[in-house]
């Protein structure tokens, strides 16, 4: 029997990181309950969280420690469709959008896709500013120290090691509760 349709617009599922910031309101409550609502979507599976690490804000200063992670998942959705359910999950756990770099609930970032390069007026992966981020490669690079930066061709462990020392410093795992 040749292929039926479906087999071949069925999607296989690739794997995508993300990485998830909140500074508000219990921000671990707020991650923890991120990572739910995307394990619970139909087409993801969270497959590695990262320790929840702490870091001073980046931007305005009077505005209270951020707690970050990242996380892998499977998944059959596309990069902007991807894009699409994290802005919902953020929706849904009350981020008001307002100042950039403002505090907020929960900002949920897409930092690599598949491996792919993506140049879109909504999207660009990998996340532009990913490489140069404590924040973003402490977490990455302990679940994933492989990952690869398509466009810079190195891995996440390599860009953090290349990652000035004080950058690397400031981000501290959460102590435990
Ligand atoms: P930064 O992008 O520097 O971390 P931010 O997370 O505070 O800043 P947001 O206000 O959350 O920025 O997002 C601004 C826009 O960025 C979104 O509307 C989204 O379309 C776009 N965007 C582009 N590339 C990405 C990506 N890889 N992940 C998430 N959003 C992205
Ligand atoms: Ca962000
Ligand atoms: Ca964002």
């Amino acid at each position: 029997m040749p292929l039926g349709f479906a087999a071949i617009t069925e999607r296989a599922p690739v794997i995508a990181y993300l990485g998830l910031g909140a500074n508000l309101d219990d921000p671990r409550r707020q991650l923890s309950e991120a990572l739910e609502r995307l394990n619970a979507a139909e087409e993801v599976e969270v497959t590695r969280v990262s320790t929840f690490y702490r870091n001073p804000p980046l931007g305005p200063a009077n505005q209270p420690w951020y707690v970050n992670a990242a996380a892998r998942v499977r998944t059959r959705l596309g990069p902007e469709e991807l894009l699409r359910l994290l802005q919902q999950v953020e929706t849904a756990l009350g981020r008001v959008r307002g100042e950039r770099w403002g505090p907020r609930r929960l900002d949920l970032d897409l930092l690599l896709y598949n491996g792919e390069v993506i140049f879109a007026p909504d999207l660009v992966v990998p996340h532009p500013e990913m490489h140069r981020r404590g924040f973003v490669l402490v977490p990455l690079a302990e679940i994933a120290p492989q990952a690869w930066h398509p466009v810079l061709g190195k891995s996440a462990g390599d860009l953090l090691s290349e990652l000035n020392p004080a950058d690397r410093a400031a981000v501290q795992p959460v102590a435990a509760a």
